[in-house]
Formats: structure tokens, C-alpha cells, sequence
């Protein structure tokens, strides 16, 4: 078995190994619960159980894993590294079952527990690394990349403290800490001989080596050890397991000397605390920086292990030449987050490998791409150069020189002309100069992409204008993508087996052919079916509300659901207005043609947000006076789901009818969320922004319900807004108005909601709430009646769900790997 080579022990792996499948899965599920883990009864939580079976899974994964790593040593292959500080991964159990086929098997093997694997996958906690849609759509590509047999690694971190966990106090959002990882993390692999030293602090000198060359040398730092974790990524039924690769922070074994003989060695061994703080929380805050130090050590601390382990293993390969190392390596920044990478590629080229400044950026912008997420400013990560200065000195003079080559370049493309130069400067003067996190990765970068076609749009003729004029080749659009497995065949069981008795199971892994569904868009048997799983999973919902936020949802109402992150962009207000509007008319006993509806609203905000905490809690107040009004009840219910996260969504996309996707036009880059409703056969109610554009031009502008301001109407609008006027001209907005400034929904909480309705009457509100409001109305009544015309709604759910074949992010990744990548699948 083993085979001797000098002093290494080779041993004789995967080919001989057992062969792992369904076949030997109860006996390595009974081996893992009685002798692995100890264990002999099966408890209420099932803990164990699930510990057991994400074993024997695991050994099926890397088994697999180890095949795909000897690949790509043996082959001299491009790959693709994707780095990213978030990704919301989920639950891993489901996902594997299904992308291994192991589902029957599972199935049996549990039976003798007298359990089935829906309630033992209930014991695993979600990886909730990541705040929303960006941290989700690294999860979904990575999902993507091991499907389509690319060779592509993502890099992370391991925070210990993953998203918060949210629970809802008297109407009020509450944080608790979210500690994923005290029950065990089954799926992860430590490598600790790979660990990385990632430098912080210290300062910079100059040295002369022996042919009299100068170095700059950072010394006296405070190092910190990157130590990897590996989580397998199965590619669905296809052999392939890549890797996410999550990176812990933990002190060296260093000790600080002076202080061990001062006789301080408590104190020494305590100093480790500060290293291991690295990882241990994620930042909450969706779209917006808050400039804390600690982020920025992680930022760099991500960057600066991940190249370090890539550089390594190339030495290890092919030795310290890096003539063609651009040919076999791309990096995609996902956000600034680690646009610091762009620095830390020239620091080791040129610190450590000792090439020259030139074909060490030759090298880096041929390596590095970067994804914007964002055109929201206050999103836009700058870092104070004194910051800089003491955490990264070496990294600052870096920035400093790339800074002043590419200026120079500036200066030749617009001769004379200063303001250019200041404009498009990597640091932005001022009292404390800023670092332009965006400009770094824009300028490091050979491409750079949006995630929307608007979106990049919006991108070359506003935020980066000047950038596209000087490179316009440089730009493109990658519009965002869901991987189907997760958000239809494994989270909607029921509309997969429907659909696969139709069109077969091919959909699963070619999404293209879920266009074949159109041929059944008018037959009635299978309108019949249709309805009958929506129905199914309205009921399990159902359940769902009313254990979490007990309020009783009935399945014979529409499903109007907006779960996001709370943020005044996305316009959950607007979402409330409605629901008070539709309040005050049955109030009026004006119920003629208005279907009944339960209302879901979930979401959480960042801790430090004023007003979207405060939009929580209107939600919930305007929830509690309309559920316990008799008169509301046969048309009315309303919910705030608390805690919404990836599994959440996989029980609340399959159940809902109408999909809210109403920020203002300009403001959501993409949006994910609305691909997810819209495959599960949701009809969206939406603006024209983001990838609602591209949603309604596949579907067809009679099947989508379309309102409000245009992206190039908004700035006209703000200029002379008043929304004042928009509420005395408008009834039912004056009397929804009424409704909240008369205290209605706060009469024991005087004034809580004065900022609310200050803002929504602020001719300096962004958002254009009041202005958005009678289309937003207009169309909900269009949503309203057709769902009363319940074979027309069916004809449109299903043409959603078949139109839905571009919103995979297996297009988005075939497109990323295409234009940008250039990687060839595995074999
Ligand atoms: C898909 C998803 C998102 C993104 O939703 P948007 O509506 O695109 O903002 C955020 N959080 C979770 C848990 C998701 O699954």
C-alpha cells in the first residue's frame, strides 16, 4: 500500500481506498455514531446523528477532494482564486446529499433511526459568514465553479462569530452573538503545517544586499498565523469536490521576550488574544464601512495568507520564476474587501521574490480582476493614511508608488490638466488624507466588472466615468446568478419532482433547459399540480409563522414577501406604506376586488443603523394593530419573519406568490434575491433596477408588475422634489399619512415614529418613497386582481419559473470563466 520515496511516505491513496458509496453509507454512518463519536442513543436534537451521516458524507467529499487536488498538481493548469471576506454558506448536509446523489441512501441508512434527513439536517447551524447578497453569491459560485469542473479555490475567513443572530423584542431588532462553531463544524479539514505569517505594524528600512542593490525590508513587525480550514465543494454529480479554503488567526509561539524575563509570562501568553481577535467576529454591516481598524487587519490579513499560500505552492511547483505566472493565475476580488491583494502581489514580488517594480506589475495586473458590488457611496471603503501608516508601512509605500506611476500616466492622456490627476489619485487629500480602496483594485486590475447591466452601466457613465475613458477595455458586465440546485431542486422537492415528469431531470444541471416548461404554461392538469405544491409549501410556511412570529397565515391568501437586508434603499417603507394603505381601505369597508394577502417582511439590519432598526419596528407595530383587528382578518395578515437567513429562504421562496424587489432605480446593483422567487415561480412586483430589468425582459413586460421612477429619471426628480405636495394631492397616501402621524400605530410609544415620517416628507429623501408610492399602489392592485384570476396567475408563475434559465450563476460563472478567467474544465 505505502511506497517509500527518500524520507517521504507516500501512501497509495484514493485508487485503492474503499470505494465510498451507497452501498457502505449505513455501515460508516453506524461506525461514525458509535465509535467516532461515542455515542449509543439517538437524542431529541438529533446532534449526534447529524454529526455521524456529515461524516460519512465527508469521507465521500474528500476522498473525491484529494482527486481534484492531485489534478491540479499534476497538470500545469490555470486556475482561478476567488477572494472574498464573506461567504454565507448555509447548511453544507442537504446540498452534499443532493450534489453526491446520495439522497435514497440516506433515506434508508436513517430509517433505522426511525428519523429521516429533513429533521436531522435540522441540527446543523447555518455558516452564516456573510451579511447578504454578495457573501451568498460567492456561495453560489463556488457551487457553480465545482459543477462545471473549473479549477477555481475560494479563499476566506473563518470567523468565529458569524452574521447575528436577530430576535425581535417588543417590536425592536436585538443582536446575539452567533456562535456557529461551539457544536462542531463537521465539514472542515485543518491543514496547520500551511499555515501563513501575515505581518502587521513595525517599520521600513532601507538595505544594500551584496551586488549593492537596494531593498526595502519591513522588520520589527507583530506577525500572526493564518491557519487554513478546508471545506469541501461538491459539483453536483460530477466527481468534482473543490475547496474553500478559511483562514483562523492565531498568535505565533513566539513570546515577547522582554516581557517573559521581566517576569510577565501570564501577560506574554495573554498577549496571544489580540491575535486570535482577527477572526473572530464579521463585520454586520451590509453596504457600508465603518472604517474600524479591525477590519482592515482582516481585509489584509485575507489578502496577504491567501497570495502567500498561492505563491508557495507555484515555488513548490516551478520554483521562484514568475515569467508566466499570469498565464496559470487569476484572483477575483469580490469588492475593495481585499482589494489591499493588489498591493500585497507587488509587496511579495517584490520584497520577497526579488523581481523588479515593472514586471512585478506587468504580472499583478495581468493576475488581478474586480467585481463591484455597489454604487452607494457611503459603500465605498476609503482607509486614513495614518491608519495605514502604522499597521501596514510597507504597504503604504507601495500604494504610494503605484500611485505616482499611474498619475504620471494620467498626465500623458490628459496633458496638464492637475484636476484629472487629483480626481482619479489613489489618495484623496483632504485634513486626513484617504486611501481609494476602488481606485487600487480598478487600477491593479484587468478587468472590471458590474453585476447588472445597468448596473455596469451606471458604472462607466457615473462612479468610475474618467477610469472608462482611459480604459474601456477593461470593463464588463457579469450579471449575478443563484445556483438551482440549492434554490430549487434541493430547498422545493416538491416542484423539481413536477417539473422533472415534464421536462426530465437534465434541468438540474443544464438550467437553459427549465425554457422547456413553457410547453405547459396552458394545461390545465398541470396548472392543477402546479398549484398543489404551491399550496404544499404555503402550509409548511404557514407553520413556520406561526411558531416564529405567531401569527396565523392562511394558504388560501396571496404570499407577498420582501425578505432582504433592511436597508432605506431597498424601501421596505414603501413595502409598509402599502400594507397601511390596505389597512386604511378595509378600515373604510372599501374591500371590492382586493385579494387577501399575508404580508412577510424579514430581514436584518446593521447594529449601528438608525433608521432601518427603527423600520423594524414599525413593521412590527403596524403587524401587531392589523393582526389583532377582526376586521382586517379575512384580508389582511402581517409578519416579520425574525432572524431571516439562508435556510429561512430555502422554506420561504418555494411559498411565496408575490416577489417585492421595490428599491429605488439605481440604488440595488443586482439583486439575488428576486432570481431565487423568481425560479421557484414568484411574479415580481418591481422598479426597473438592477436585474429586475433583465427578469421582466426574459419573462415578458405583461408577466412582471412594473412600477415606479427610471434610473435616468431620479436625479431630475430630486431636484425639485416635494413630497409634501405628493401627499396632499394623493388621498391614499394623505390618509396613510394620517394614520401614522396620528400615533395609531404607537399610541402607548408616543413619537417613536417621528423620524420615519420626517423622512418620508423630506424633499431631501433619496429614497423617493412618496414619489414611487400611487405606481406602487397601482401595481399592487394589479397584482391583486390577477391573483383573484388564479389560472392566469398560475400561467404566469410557471412562465417566471421558465424563464428563469439566465439567472443560474452556472451562466454567470461560464460567462466569468469566458471572458475573464479563460480556465478549461477539468477532465
Ligand atoms: C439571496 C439572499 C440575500 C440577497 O437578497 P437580495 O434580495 O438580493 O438583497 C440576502 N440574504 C440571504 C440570506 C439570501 O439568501
Amino acid at each position: 500500500m505505502a511506497k517509500k520515496s527518500a524520507n517521504v511516505c507516500v501512501v497509495k491513496h484514493w485508487q485503492d481506498a474503499p470505494k465510498l458509496d451507497e452501498s457502505t453509507l449505513n455501515d460508516d454512518l453506524m461506525r461514525h455514531f458509535y465509535y467516532t463519536l461515542g455515542r449509543d442513543k439517538v437524542g431529541e436534537s438529533q446532534l449526534y446523528l447529524y454529526h455521524a451521516l456529515a461524516l460519512t458524507i465527508r469521507d465521500r467529499l474528500v476522498a473525491r477532494c484529494r482527486a481534484t487536488n492531485q489534478y491540479l498538481k499534476e497538470k500545469k493548469t490555470r486556475k482561478a482564486a476567488y477572494l472574498s471576506l464573506e461567504f454565507l454558506m448555509g447548511r453544507a448536509l442537504g446540498n452534499a446529499v443532493l450534489n453526491l446523489d446520495l439522497q435514497q441512501g440516506t433515506q434508508q441508512a436513517l430509517e433505522q433511526y426511525c428519523t429521516e434527513l429533513e429533521r436531522v439536517g435540522e441540527a446543523e447551524h447555518d455558516a452564516g459568514l456573510g451579511n447578504g447578497g454578495l457573501g451568498r453569491l460567492a456561495a453560489c459560485f463556488l457551487d457553480s465553479c465545482a459543477s462545471l469542473a473549473l479549477p477555481v479555490v475560494g479563499y476566506g475567513i473563518r470567523y468565529e462569530y458569524g452574521m447575528f443572530n436577530q430576535m425581535i423584542e417588543h417590536g425592536h431588532q436585538v443582536e446575539q452573538p452567533d456562535n456557529w462553531l461551539r457544536e462542531g463544524h463537521p465539514w472542515e479539514l485543518s491543514a496547520p503545517e500551511q499555515a501563513q505569517r501575515v505581518k502587521f505594524f513595525g517599520h521600513v528600512e532601507t538595505f544594500r544586499d551584496r551586488n549593492g542593490r537596494e531593498h526595502r525590508q519591513w522588520i520589527d513587525t507583530q506577525d500572526v498565523l493564518a491557519v487554513p480550514y478546508d471545506v469541501p465543494i461538491p459539483g453536483y454529480q460530477n466527481g468534482v469536490v473543490n475547496t474553500l479554503r478559511l483562514w483562523k488567526s492565531e498568535a505565533t509561539d513566539e513570546f515577547d521576550l522582554s516581557e517573559f524575563n521581566a517576569g510577565s509570562y501570564s501577560e506574554a501568553v495573554a498577549r496571544k488574544n489580540l491575535a486570535e481577535q482577527i477572526t473572530m467576529v464579521l463585520y454586520p454591516n451590509d453596504t457600508s464601512e465603518n472604517g474600524k481598524e479591525l477590519r482592515l487587519r482582516q481585509q489584509y490579513f485575507l489578502s496577504s495568507a491567501s497570495l502567500q499560500d498561492v505563491l508557495i505552492q507555484w515555488v513548490e511547483q516551478y520554483g521562484a520564476n514568475f515569467s508566466d505566472f499570469a498565464q496559470y493565475h487569476v484572483f477575483q476580488l469580490n469588492d475593495t474587501h481585499p482589494s489591499i491583494a493588489v498591493a500585497e502581489l507587488m509587496r511579495l514580488f517584490v520584497d520577497v521574490y526579488e523581481m523588479d517594480w515593472g514586471d512585478a506589475w506587468q504580472i499583478t495586473t495581468k493576475t488581478m480582476a474586480y467585481t463591484n458590488h455597489t454604487l452607494l457611496p457611503e459603500a465605498l471603503e476609503k482607509w486614513s493614511v495614518p491608519l495605514f501608516q502604522k499597521l501596514l508601512p510597507r504597504l503604504l509605500e507601495i500604494i504610494y508608488e503605484i500611485n505616482a506611476r499611474f498619475l504620471a500616466q494620467v498626465a500623458l492622456h490628459w496633458p496638464g490638466d492637475v484636476n484629472k490627476q487629483r480626481e482619479l489619485s489613489l489618495i484623496e487629500e483632504g485634513a486626513v488624507p484617504q486611501i481609494r480602496m476602488a481606485y487600487l483594485a480598478i487600477v491593479g486590475s484587468y478587468s472590471i466588472n458590474g453585476v447588472a447591466a445597468l448596473h455596469t452601466e451606471l458604472l462607466k457613465s457615473g462612479l468610475f466615468k474618467t477610469f472608462y475613458e482611459l480604459w474601456p477595455e477593461k470593463f464588463n458586465n457579469k450579471t449575478n446568478g443563484v445556483t438551482p440546485r440549492r434554490w430549487l431542486a434541493h430547498c422545493n422537492p416538491k416542484l423539481s419532482a413536477l417539473i422533472s415528469t415534464k421536462i426530465g431531470t437534465q434541468w438540474v444541471a443544464d438550467f437553459s433547459q427549465i425554457e422547456k416548461l413553457r410547453r405547459y404554461y396552458d394545461d390545465p392538469e398541470f396548472h392543477k399540480q402546479w398549484q398543489e405544491v404551491k399550496r404544499a409549501n404555503k402550509q409548511h410556511l404557514c407553520a413556520m409563522v406561526k411558531q416564529r412570529c405567531g401569527v396565523d397565515f392562511d394558504e388560501n391568501m396571496m404570499f407577498d414577501v420582501q425578505v432582504k437586508r433592511i436597508h432605506e434603499y431597498k424601501r421596505q417603507l414603501l413595502n409598509v406604506l402599502h400594507v397601511i394603505h390596505l389597512y386604511d381601505r378595509i378600515l373604510k369597508g372599501d374591500v371590492e376586488g382586493m385579494a387577501p394577502r399575508c404580508v412577510l417582511i424579514g430581514g436584518k439590519a446593521a447594529p449601528g443603523y438608525y433608521m432601518a432598526k427603527k423600520i423594524i419596528k414599525l413593521i412590527n407595530n403596524v403587524a401587531d394593530v392589523i393582526n389583532s383587528d377582526e376586521k382586517a382578518k379575512p384580508y389582511l395578515r402581517v409578519a416579520f419573519f425574525p432572524n431571516y437567513n439562508v435556510t429561512a429562504m430555502e422554506a420561504i421562496c418555494p411559498a411565496t406568490d408575490l416577489s417585492e424587489q421595490i428599491s429605488t432605480a439605481g440604488k440595488e446593483a443586482s439583486g439575488t434575491g428576486n432570481m431565487k422567487f423568481m425560479m421557484n415561480g414568484a411574479i415580481t412586483i418591481g422598479t426597473l433596477d438592477g436585474a429586475n430589468i433583465e427578469i421582466r425582459d426574459n419573462v415578458g413586460a405583461d408577466n412582471f408588475f412594473l412600477f415606479g421612477a427610471h434610473a435616468e429619471q431620479t436625479e431630475a426628480i430630486r431636484s425639485h422634489y416635494n413630497p409634501e405636495h405628493l401627499i396632499t394631492q394623493d388621498p391614499n397616501l394623505k390618509a396613510v399619512m394620517n394614520l401614522l402621524q396620528s400615533g395609531h400605530f404607537n399610541l402607548l410609544e408616543p413619537n417613536i415614529f417621528d423620524d420615519i415620517i420626517s423622512a418620508i416628507k423630506s424633499p431631501s429623501d433619496q429614497w423617493l418613497v412618496a414619489h414611487d408610492f400611487a405606481s406602487y399602489v397601482e401595481a399592487q392592485q394589479k397584482a391583486s386582481d390577477t391573483y383573484l384570476d388564479s389560472s392566469t396567475w398560475t400561467r404566469i408563475s410557471i412562465l417566471n419559473t421558465a424563464a428563469s434559465g439566465s439567472f443560474s450563476s452556472d451562466r454567470t460563472i461560464q460567462q466569468y470563466c469566458d471572458e475573464i478567467w479563460r480556465l478549461a474544465p477539468m477532465q
